[in-house]
């Protein structure tokens, strides 16, 4: 079922788009050559218990999860580009690190996500970090009322196919409100025009993922972690909007931090 929200319930959500903001641009920042996964979540989860957040991934348990998440955030590192499950395991120079962050605070999600370099970046890493982000402007400058999810959809896989990288559609965005995944679906790809047309109150995570060299992903044998079939690497970018007869509210900025 898909739920549209009041502009008052868009301003309550406001608060957990910008603790999801902040803990990912902090997280960031601290991200270095020698970081260790399991600190980057204990960090986290300090962070979460000092905010008053909840986490949505720590008891989270889908069909396709072989046990609960266990971690408060997920770092897919290098081949692994999704759903990447915080290991001991220390960063090294020109790791490509994904930060996947969804938490509730006041009872309403916020979901975002960043990739980027520590140490010193391969050009070919850059360019598919740029083209994912790249993805992610065009997706919400398409979710306008008066567009469709297919737009948003196209939008993405425009920027994306322009730049050679094909697209998996098995996992995309979603809508977002009292828990991190609802109705609509939206996949990064697909036809402009179709689907279910965009309306204020609409709150959707888009998510733009992107793999080198190709579109297959499978599963590591931790049960979570997504990694490219060809171990190539993989980018994410993921910002929490808000649909509204003004145009969209990037719940999740960090522009300005
Ligand atoms: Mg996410």
């Amino acid at each position: 079922m898909i739920e549209l929200r009041t502009p008052a319930e868009i301003e309550q959500m406001r608060p957990a788009g910008r603790f999801v903001a902040e803990t990912l641009a902090t997280l960031k920042d601290e991200t270095k050559v020698g970081t260790n996964l399991l600190d980057i979540d204990r960090r986290a989860h300090d962070m979460i218990r000092a905010a008053g957040a909840e986490s949505c991934y720590i008891d989270y348990h889908p069909s396709f999860g072989a046990m609960p998440f266990g971690k408060v955030i997920c770092t897919s590192i290098n081949d692994a580009v999704l759903h990447g499950l915080p290991f001991d395991y220390n960063l090294r120079d020109g790791d490509l690190v994904t930060l996947d962050f969804a938490v509730s605070v006041d009872g309403w999600v916020a979901d975002s996500a960043v990739s980027f370099v520590v140490g010193t970046p391969r050009d070919e890493d850059l360019r598919l970090i740029d083209t994912t982000e790249r993805a992610l402007e065009a997706a919400i400058g398409a979710a306008v009322v008066g567009n469709r999810i297919g737009d948003i959809s196209a939008a993405i896989a425009s920027v994306a196919h322009a730049d050679g990288y094909s697209i998996n559609t098995d996992f995309g965005g979603h809508g977002v409100g009292r828990t991190m995944h609802g109705d609509p679906h939206v996949p990064n790809n697909g036809r402009a025009g179709r689907g279910y047309p965009l309306k204020p109150g609409l709150v959707l995570a888009l998510e733009p993922w992107l793999l080198q060299t190709t579109d297959e992903l499978y599963t590591d044998a931790d049960g979570w972690t997504l990694r490219a079939a060809d171990g190539s690497r993989g980018a994410h970018s993921e910002h929490t909007i808000a649909i509204t007869e003004d145009g969209p509210i990037i719940l999740t900025d960090r522009s300005h931090l």
